[in-house]
């Protein structure tokens, strides 16, 4: 057993992985992706596991960056806020070497527990949680974008569908083929049956993750929900 308390979500970990897996980084120490070795400390969380959609992953993973170098600087940088957006806890050398952080210079630490270390000592990972990246994924970005940040282009993509739903169709933005992109349908810029039918189901799918009836219809509850959610998630 792991020596301090789960903090995330097996989900939201997990999510953390993939998103990792998708962006090219070098996930070590770490099942499925590779075998984890008696190396670490007695009750390291690379020795736990949690099993998700019935694959075994590791409660611990060692992140390189494949060319190394400062660009392994910057690359593992840029993963900070998205695990700990996600309540992910990390080790990495960022702006010192105090305590356990002086072992992570080259490669980044991260496991769903309690104890974060940035270089200045450790200290208790706030809980985040996976609802953006889970809204990410209603709205159709792949795996390598869902990064749980929800940006410029994830409002985008969001107020694509909740404009072209408040206007029956008839309002797109961004243009057509921009919202038949996040819907999963074909470009063809005319909006079209097809278009209406897939629109629905993403609005449904929005509602899931907003915890609400899946109608497929963006009513007031829906506007509601969203823009509390874009207050909360929103960057
Ligand atoms: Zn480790």
């Amino acid at each position: 057993m792991a020596l301090s308390k789960q903090r995330t979500s097996d989900f939201a970990w997990v999510q953390f992985l993939k998103w990792a897996k998708a962006n090219d980084y070098t996930l070590l120490e770490c099942k499925p992706y590779n075998s984890v070795h008696q190396v670490h400390a007695p009750g390291s969380a690379h020795y736990d596991d949690c099993r998700h959609d019935g694959t075994t992953y590791s409660m611990g993973v060692d992140i390189n960056w494949p060319s190394g170098g400062s660009e392994e600087r910057t690359m593992l940088t840029r993963a900070l806020p998205v695990a700990q957006s996600l309540g992910v806890a990390v080790t990495y050398a960022l702006k010192g070497t105090a305590g356990s952080a002086a072992n992570h210079q080259t490669h980044l630490h991260a496991d769903p527990f309690s104890v974060s270390n940035l270089g200045q000592g450790n200290f208790e990972q706030p809980t985040g949680d996976a609802t953006a990246s889970r809204m990410q994924a209603a709205l159709r970005f792949d795996p390598r974008q869902r990064d749980n940040l929800f940006g410029s282009l994830s409002r985008k993509r969001g107020s694509a569908v909740r404009m072209a739903s408040r206007m029956h169709g008839g309002k797109h933005p961004h243009g057509i083929a921009f919202t038949q992109r996040v819907i999963h349908a074909e470009p063809t810029g005319v909006w079209d049956e097809q278009s209406m039918g897939k629109h629905d189901r993403a609005v449904s799918r929005i509602q899931k993750v907003l915890d609400l009836p899946r109608t497929g219809t963006w009513d007031e509850a829906t506007e509601d929900r969203w823009q509390a959610f874009l207050k909360e998630h929103g960057r």
